[in-house]
């Protein structure tokens, strides 16, 4: 019987959920900017329904990237996601 292959889960910095990896939105902050994940360095996950929860989101952002530029923040991120779903 072939068994079903392990998914990694991770949890999400925001509601503290864990879900398998591919269900989560990875994301990294260098020197307080908010980045894609580049495989390099410390990286946090965001789940789907936080990534639409606007007031929750900047209250992590701000925290992961200790920055307090919540627009920067907020245009960065829809950025990244729009990049995303092109790929
Ligand atoms: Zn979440």
């Amino acid at each position: 019987m072939a068994k079903k292959f392990h998914q990694p889960t991770r949890m999400c910095v925001s509601c503290r959920t864990k879900e398998p990896q591919s269900n989560l939105f990875r994301l990294q902050c260098l020197n307080g900017e908010l980045t894609a994940f580049d495989g390099i360095g410390r990286s946090f996950y965001l789940c789907q329904s936080c990534l639409s929860d606007n007031k929750k989101l900047f209250r992590v952002l701000m925290r992961q990237c200790r920055s307090s530029q919540k627009d920067k923040l907020m245009n960065k991120l829809k950025e990244i996601i729009a990049d995303d779903r092109k790929s």
